[in-house]
């Protein structure tokens, strides 16, 4: 069973983040790195903004995260959320993966137990139709 509710909306994978959603597919956590210089950025992008190179490929990350920031929703404002609050929204980052963080819900945790730098492990959440979203609960 899914996080949040099957009306909650789905990512819609455009031409940019396309290989991020088709590796959460595979549930598989990658994210974009220059295929010229390295350098490491999410959300994905065409170009590089270290050296303009259109070049791409992705390195898998990590299980483990580390909360970078985060907030506690009380406020329904979707109906989809109205039996999942209060919940987590997180920006998470990542050992050895500079310049990434990733927007996500911290799950299967107290909301007034998280902290900044809280370890974090990641789990995979089935929303149907073949899809995989990476979410995260203490370590
Ligand atoms: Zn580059």
């Amino acid at each position: 069973m899914a996080y949040f509710p099957d009306d909650m909306p789905r990512p819609e994978p455009d031409w940019d983040d396309r290989g991020f959603w088709e590796n959460c597919k595979e549930r598989k956590l990658s994210f974009q790195a220059c295929g010229k210089c390295g350098e490491l950025r999410h959300p994905p992008r065409p170009m590089c903004s270290n050296c303009q190179s259109t070049e791409i490929h992705w390195i898998d990350a990590p299980e483990e995260a580390y909360v970078y920031s985060y907030n506690v929703v009380h406020h329904v404002s979707h109906p989809a959320v109205a039996t999942r609050v209060p919940y987590v929204g997180a920006v998470l980052e990542f050992e050895r993966m500079p310049g990434v963080r990733l927007v996500t819900n911290i799950t299967d945790v107290d909301p007034g137990s998280v902290s900044i730098g809280m370890k974090l492990r990641l789990w995979w959440d089935d929303i149907g139709d073949e899809m995989y979203l990476p979410r995260f609960k203490p370590a």
